[in-house]
Protein backbone atom coordinates (compact mmCIF):
# COMPACT_ATOMS: atom_id res chain seq x y z
CA UNK A 1 0.00 0.00 0.00
CA UNK A 2 1.49 3.41 -1.21
CA UNK A 3 -0.87 6.44 -0.27
CA UNK A 4 -1.25 9.95 0.75
CA UNK A 5 -2.90 11.05 4.03
CA UNK A 6 -4.41 14.64 2.48
CA UNK A 7 -6.20 17.13 4.86
CA UNK A 8 -5.75 20.88 6.82
CA UNK A 9 -3.54 20.69 9.83
CA UNK A 10 -5.66 18.62 12.50
CA UNK A 11 -7.42 16.59 10.19
CA UNK A 12 -6.54 13.16 12.06
CA UNK A 13 -3.59 12.49 9.51
CA UNK A 14 -1.31 11.49 11.59
CA UNK A 15 -3.53 9.56 14.29
CA UNK A 16 -4.89 7.61 11.11
CA UNK A 17 -1.65 6.76 9.89
CA UNK A 18 -0.52 5.44 13.41
CA UNK A 19 -3.47 3.26 13.29
CA UNK A 20 -2.43 1.85 9.67
CA UNK A 21 1.23 1.37 10.68
CA UNK A 22 -0.26 -0.55 13.89
CA UNK A 23 -2.51 -2.84 11.33
CA UNK A 24 -0.23 -3.19 8.04
CA UNK A 25 3.36 -2.60 9.24
CA UNK A 26 3.95 -0.17 6.63
CA UNK A 27 5.64 3.05 8.17
CA UNK A 28 4.20 6.41 8.00
CA UNK A 29 6.13 9.15 6.93
CA UNK A 30 5.34 12.21 7.87
CA UNK A 31 7.57 15.72 7.21
CA UNK A 32 6.68 17.29 10.43
CA UNK A 33 7.82 14.47 12.45
CA UNK A 34 10.94 14.47 10.68
CA UNK A 35 11.37 18.17 10.89
CA UNK A 36 10.61 18.52 14.53
CA UNK A 37 13.65 15.81 15.15
CA UNK A 38 15.70 17.74 13.34
CA UNK A 39 15.09 20.85 14.99
CA UNK A 40 15.23 18.81 18.30
CA UNK A 41 18.24 17.15 17.54
CA UNK A 42 19.78 20.90 16.71
CA UNK A 43 20.54 20.16 13.49
CA UNK A 44 21.46 22.74 10.97
CA UNK A 45 18.54 22.11 8.91
CA UNK A 46 16.43 22.07 12.26
CA UNK A 47 17.73 25.32 12.78
CA UNK A 48 16.39 26.67 9.43
CA UNK A 49 13.18 25.36 9.71
CA UNK A 50 12.40 26.12 13.41
CA UNK A 51 11.94 29.72 12.45
CA UNK A 52 9.41 29.02 9.44
CA UNK A 53 7.46 26.33 11.48
CA UNK A 54 6.91 28.24 14.30
CA UNK A 55 5.22 30.88 11.96
CA UNK A 56 3.19 28.58 10.54
CA UNK A 57 4.57 28.79 6.92
CA UNK A 58 6.14 26.00 4.72
CA UNK A 59 9.11 24.81 4.91
CA UNK A 60 11.71 25.37 1.47
CA UNK A 61 10.56 22.51 -0.70
CA UNK A 62 14.17 21.59 -1.39
CA UNK A 63 14.72 20.72 2.26
CA UNK A 64 11.76 19.04 2.51
CA UNK A 65 11.99 16.81 -0.64
CA UNK A 66 15.91 15.70 0.04
CA UNK A 67 14.54 14.46 3.21
CA UNK A 68 11.16 12.62 1.68
CA UNK A 69 14.23 11.33 -1.05
CA UNK A 70 16.44 9.97 1.58
CA UNK A 71 13.29 8.72 4.33
CA UNK A 72 11.81 6.79 0.97
CA UNK A 73 15.21 4.67 0.28
CA UNK A 74 15.49 3.19 3.62
CA UNK A 75 14.22 -0.53 3.08
CA UNK A 76 11.12 -0.14 5.41
CA UNK A 77 9.33 1.72 2.34
CA UNK A 78 9.86 -0.82 -0.02
CA UNK A 79 6.71 -2.49 1.15
CA UNK A 80 4.68 0.72 1.32
CA UNK A 81 3.90 3.87 2.79
CA UNK A 82 1.79 6.35 4.10
CA UNK A 83 2.58 9.91 3.28
CA UNK A 84 1.40 11.99 5.93
CA UNK A 85 2.06 16.22 5.42
CA UNK A 86 3.81 15.63 2.30
CA UNK A 87 3.23 16.83 -0.22
CA UNK A 88 1.70 20.02 0.63
CA UNK A 89 2.18 22.53 -2.85
CA UNK A 90 1.51 21.17 -6.42
CA UNK A 91 5.50 21.39 -7.21
CA UNK A 92 5.84 18.58 -4.03
CA UNK A 93 3.28 17.10 -5.84
CA UNK A 94 5.31 17.29 -9.10
CA UNK A 95 8.14 15.79 -7.44
CA UNK A 96 6.80 13.05 -5.96
CA UNK A 97 5.77 12.03 -9.41
CA UNK A 98 8.94 11.99 -10.39
CA UNK A 99 10.58 10.15 -7.58
CA UNK A 100 7.82 7.58 -7.07
CA UNK A 101 8.17 6.98 -11.54
CA UNK A 102 11.74 6.67 -11.13
CA UNK A 103 11.24 4.57 -8.29
CA UNK A 104 8.71 2.28 -10.20
CA UNK A 105 6.32 3.01 -7.09
CA UNK A 106 3.66 4.76 -7.65
CA UNK A 107 0.68 5.80 -5.53
CA UNK A 108 -2.32 3.49 -5.20
CA UNK A 109 -4.57 6.20 -3.63
CA UNK A 110 -4.74 9.98 -2.09
CA UNK A 111 -7.29 10.13 0.47
CA UNK A 112 -8.54 13.73 1.36
CA UNK A 113 -9.40 13.48 4.88
CA UNK A 114 -12.64 16.00 5.02
CA UNK A 115 -13.34 18.05 7.55
CA UNK A 116 -15.11 21.31 8.88
CA UNK A 117 -12.58 24.88 9.29
CA UNK A 118 -14.34 25.54 12.75
CA UNK A 119 -13.87 21.95 14.11
CA UNK A 120 -10.30 21.88 12.95
CA UNK A 121 -9.69 25.18 15.34
CA UNK A 122 -10.84 23.06 18.61
CA UNK A 123 -8.69 20.01 17.63
CA UNK A 124 -5.65 21.88 17.15
CA UNK A 125 -6.41 24.81 20.18
CA UNK A 126 -7.11 20.78 22.43
CA UNK A 127 -4.11 18.85 20.73
CA UNK A 128 -1.23 17.90 23.57
CA UNK A 129 1.43 15.81 23.48
CA UNK A 130 2.60 13.07 25.81
CA UNK A 131 6.33 13.93 26.08
CA UNK A 132 7.01 10.46 26.95
CA UNK A 133 5.35 8.48 25.05
CA UNK A 134 4.20 10.81 21.50
CA UNK A 135 0.60 9.42 22.71
CA UNK A 136 -1.52 12.96 21.09
CA UNK A 137 -4.76 13.72 23.40
CA UNK A 138 -7.28 16.47 23.14
CA UNK A 139 -8.48 18.33 25.99
CA UNK A 140 -11.86 19.06 24.93
CA UNK A 141 -12.66 15.76 22.94
CA UNK A 142 -10.45 12.87 24.35
CA UNK A 143 -8.64 14.15 27.09
CA UNK A 144 -6.24 12.02 29.70
CA UNK A 145 -7.45 10.39 32.56
CA UNK A 146 -8.68 11.54 35.75
CA UNK A 147 -6.10 12.67 37.28
CA UNK A 148 -5.06 13.73 34.28
CA UNK A 149 -1.50 11.65 33.06
CA UNK A 150 -0.87 9.78 30.16
CA UNK A 151 -2.56 6.80 30.19
CA UNK A 152 0.18 4.67 28.45
CA UNK A 153 3.01 6.06 30.89
CA UNK A 154 0.70 5.87 33.52
CA UNK A 155 2.81 8.73 35.34
CA UNK A 156 2.98 12.23 35.85
CA UNK A 157 1.37 14.19 32.92
CA UNK A 158 3.99 15.53 30.53
CA UNK A 159 1.68 16.72 27.96
CA UNK A 160 3.27 19.28 25.64
CA UNK A 161 1.34 21.46 22.81
CA UNK A 162 2.95 22.02 20.14
CA UNK A 163 4.36 25.44 19.60
CA UNK A 164 2.52 25.93 16.24
CA UNK A 165 -0.59 24.62 17.98
CA UNK A 166 -0.96 28.30 19.59
CA UNK A 167 -3.87 30.26 18.07
CA UNK A 168 -2.31 32.92 16.60
CA UNK A 169 -0.64 30.25 14.49
CA UNK A 170 -3.33 28.22 13.58
CA UNK A 171 -5.04 31.02 11.77
CA UNK A 172 -1.57 31.18 9.12
CA UNK A 173 -1.64 27.17 8.63
CA UNK A 174 -4.93 27.04 7.90
CA UNK A 175 -4.35 30.36 5.70
CA UNK A 176 -1.38 28.07 3.92
CA UNK A 177 -3.56 25.03 3.23
CA UNK A 178 -6.10 26.80 1.82
CA UNK A 179 -3.69 28.80 -0.64
CA UNK A 180 -0.87 26.43 -1.69
CA UNK A 181 -2.11 22.35 -0.38
CA UNK A 182 -5.85 22.49 -1.39
CA UNK A 183 -5.17 22.53 -5.04
CA UNK A 184 -3.45 19.31 -4.62
CA UNK A 185 -7.65 18.34 -4.45
CA UNK A 186 -8.11 18.57 -7.60
CA UNK A 187 -4.16 17.78 -9.10
CA UNK A 188 -5.06 13.85 -7.63
CA UNK A 189 -8.47 14.22 -8.53
CA UNK A 190 -7.71 14.57 -11.96
CA UNK A 191 -4.72 11.84 -11.99
CA UNK A 192 -7.67 9.60 -10.87
CA UNK A 193 -6.23 8.53 -7.44
CA UNK A 194 -8.51 10.85 -5.15
CA UNK A 195 -10.43 9.25 -2.74
CA UNK A 196 -12.15 11.20 0.11
CA UNK A 197 -13.15 10.24 3.81
CA UNK A 198 -15.34 12.02 5.71
CA UNK A 199 -13.45 13.18 8.97
CA UNK A 200 -15.12 14.97 11.18
CA UNK A 201 -16.31 11.48 13.22
CA UNK A 202 -14.95 8.85 16.15
CA UNK A 203 -11.70 7.93 15.35
CA UNK A 204 -12.60 3.95 14.92
CA UNK A 205 -15.41 5.00 12.43
CA UNK A 206 -12.77 7.34 10.35
CA UNK A 207 -10.60 4.49 10.43
CA UNK A 208 -13.21 1.85 8.73
CA UNK A 209 -14.37 4.68 6.26
CA UNK A 210 -10.40 5.16 5.58
CA UNK A 211 -9.97 1.38 4.96
CA UNK A 212 -12.97 1.14 2.58
CA UNK A 213 -11.17 4.13 0.66
CA UNK A 214 -8.00 2.32 0.20
CA UNK A 215 -9.81 -1.47 -0.17
CA UNK A 216 -7.76 -2.50 2.95
P1 LIG B 1 2.69 19.07 10.38
O1 LIG B 1 3.19 18.30 11.55
O2 LIG B 1 2.48 18.21 9.17
O3 LIG B 1 1.47 19.92 10.70
O4 LIG B 1 3.86 20.10 9.98
C1 LIG B 1 4.32 21.08 10.88
C2 LIG B 1 5.07 22.15 10.12
O5 LIG B 1 6.21 21.57 9.47
C3 LIG B 1 4.29 22.83 9.00
O6 LIG B 1 3.47 23.89 9.46
C4 LIG B 1 5.42 23.31 8.10
O7 LIG B 1 6.06 24.45 8.64
C5 LIG B 1 6.41 22.14 8.19
N1 LIG B 1 6.13 21.11 7.15
C6 LIG B 1 5.67 19.85 7.35
N2 LIG B 1 5.55 19.19 6.19
C7 LIG B 1 5.92 20.07 5.22
C8 LIG B 1 6.00 19.99 3.81
N3 LIG B 1 5.65 18.90 3.13
N4 LIG B 1 6.46 21.10 3.14
C9 LIG B 1 6.83 22.21 3.79
N5 LIG B 1 6.76 22.36 5.13
C10 LIG B 1 6.31 21.30 5.85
Amino acid sequence: MRIVLLGAPGSGKGTQSQLLVQAFGIPQISTGDLLREAVAKGTDLGKRAKAVMDSGKLVDDAIVLGMIRERLSLPDAAKGFILDGFPRNIAQAGALNALLGELRTPLDAVVLMDIDVDVLFKRLTGRRICQDCGRVFNVFTSPPGTPPHCAQCNDMPRLLQRPDDREEVIGKRLEVYEAQTKPLIEYYRSLGLLKIVDADAETQTVFEALRRAVGV
